[in-house]
């Protein structure tokens, strides 16, 4: 079962994928060398997209401060780099006997890719004679999702974990549910939810990745500037929302307005992303902004609005991006970004679909369209950085997946096509996509744009 927190995790930009899951791995590590003692060095070696793309997407910082213990959920953004540069200095990483090169024991590897994912990391620690007495391989599967060798293996033999009550493996099996036992979408999310947490716990962390999500547009509203990295783009969320409080009030506005107002929700998120800001997974960094930018839009936008339906709205995404990384992949390296940017556009819609009230047929059937129309995108960000062109694919995504919802709510849930083959289509469709449009800046815009 994948949850719903797994899907929505708190954590820091600007890439779940190439920051939260290395950051996590680095951290896994130390807790193994902390527990074994005796240790007189540790390396760390990325490989594939990691490395390929990794300096854009802060992967190195991600490691060191992984590796000094931090977690992607408490660390203060602000901290990242004064305590990697410190690090980098001082080479201290708190475990006694050791004394971190970053220069020496952090390897970026261009050449190798380890064999079950392009997001590969491998961690050794050596004894003081210099022998290897540990040698983990971690893999970074998108959304922040990392898994062992052992545990990528025994997920790709099937090997099934906790079973819950109403588990479903598809689309149709989620509707033969809501059938079956009249319960709702998110209902069944919410059943299988508790038996991993309490109702009142469940309820408190959907509350929290709300907040957390809201929390982060408004920084971005109010921040401006350059993005880091050198590639000199400049933020528009402050710009844009200024615009749009100037003229608010005016008598004669276009109502093609709005598009501008679920835009700049998604604006705000992915530019705070870009900048290692605090973001949540949704269900990747790189599409943080679209769930957010839609929930915030039905917050702001349509009627009866109250906490209810805001969870039911995480639920109902949640739902739809565990059947996306089951039967596909959310991962941009994995699938290009209609893994990342289509899924999350599948997901908002199928949370506004229900937060308005949509059947379960109708929250399917907004899910395929919004998916249908991402079908083929592939990732190609300019430099490995997490900007262009991201953030504002996301304020597409975002206004993609109202349209989706709005379409859907229109008609009766009955359409020719099904999320499942769309899902299909997107695995086969990524599958195909050649390597160089898959995170790795090698092809696509990445090439084509002057990155100074
Ligand atoms: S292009 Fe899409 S998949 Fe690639 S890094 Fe940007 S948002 Fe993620």
């Amino acid at each position: 079962m994948i949850s719903t927190f797994d899907l929505f995790k708190i954590g820091i930009g600007p890439s779940s994928s190439h920051t939260v899951g290395p950051m996590v791995a680095a951290r896994r590590f130390r807790d193994t060398v902390l527990a074994r003692g005796g240790v007189a060095r540790i390396s760390a070696e990325i490989y594939g997209s990691l490395a390929w793309t990794g300096r854009g997407h802060g992967t190195d910082v991600a490691i060191l401060l992984g590796l000094l213990g931090h977690a992607p959920a408490t660390i203060d953004p602000d901290r990242t780099a004064p305590l990697a540069d410190e690090l980098r200095r001082t080479g201290d990483l708190g475990i006694p006997g050791v004394h971190f090169d970053t220069e020496r024991d952090l390897v970026f590897n261009f050449k190798d890719i380890l064999p079950l994912h392009t997001n590969g990391m491998r961690f050794r620690a050596y004894d003081a004679a210099g022998d290897a007495v540990e040698d983990q391989i971690f893999y970074s599967v998108g959304g922040g999702f990392v898994v062992t060798a052992a545990e990528a293996e025994a997920a790709s033999a099937g090997e099934a974990g906790q079973e819950p009550p109403l588990a479903f493996g598809s689309g149709r099996e989620l509707l033969d549910l809501t059938l079956r036992t009249g319960l709702t979408i998110p209902q069944i999310q919410l059943a299988n939810e508790l038996t991993l947490r309490s109702r009142a716990d469940i309820d408190a962390g959907l509350d929290a990745v709300r907040d957390a999500m809201f929390a982060c547009i408004e920084r971005g509203l109010r921040m401006d500037g350059e993005l880091p990295g050198g590639l000199r783009v400049r933020r528009r969320a402050k710009r844009l929302y200024e615009s749009l409080e100037a003229t608010k009030l005016a008598n004669s506005r276009p109502a093609h307005e709005i598009m501008d107002w679920i835009s700049l929700y998604a604006l705000a998120v992915n530019e705070e992303n870009a900048s290692g800001g605090r973001v949540v997974t949704a269900p990747t960094n790189g599409a943080a902004g679209i769930v957010p930018a839609v929930l915030r839009y039905t917050r702001d936008f349509c009627p009866d609005w109250n906490d209810e339906r805001g969870r039911d709205f995480l639920l109902t995404a949640a739902a739809i991006g565990g059947l996306i990384k089951a039967r596909a992949s959310i991962s941009g390296a994995e699938v290009g970004c209609q893994g990342e940017v289509g899924s999350a556009a599948a997901m908002a819609a199928a949370g506004l679909t229900a937060a308005l009230g949509g059947s379960a047929f109708q929250i399917e059937n907004a899910a395929e369209i919004a998916m249908e129309h991402h079908l083929g995108m592939t990732c190609d960000p300019i430099a490995g950085l997490v900007q262009v062109p991201c953030i504002e694919r996301n304020a597409f995504g975002a206004n993609k997946a109202v349209v989706a919802a709005s379409l859907s709510l229109r008609g009766d849930g009955q359409h020719r096509v099904s999320l499942d083959e769309v899902i299909e289509t997107m695995r086969q469709t990524g599958h195909d996509m050649q390597a160089k449009y898959k995170e790795t800046s090698l092809g696509g815009l990445a090439v084509n744009v002057a990155a100074c």
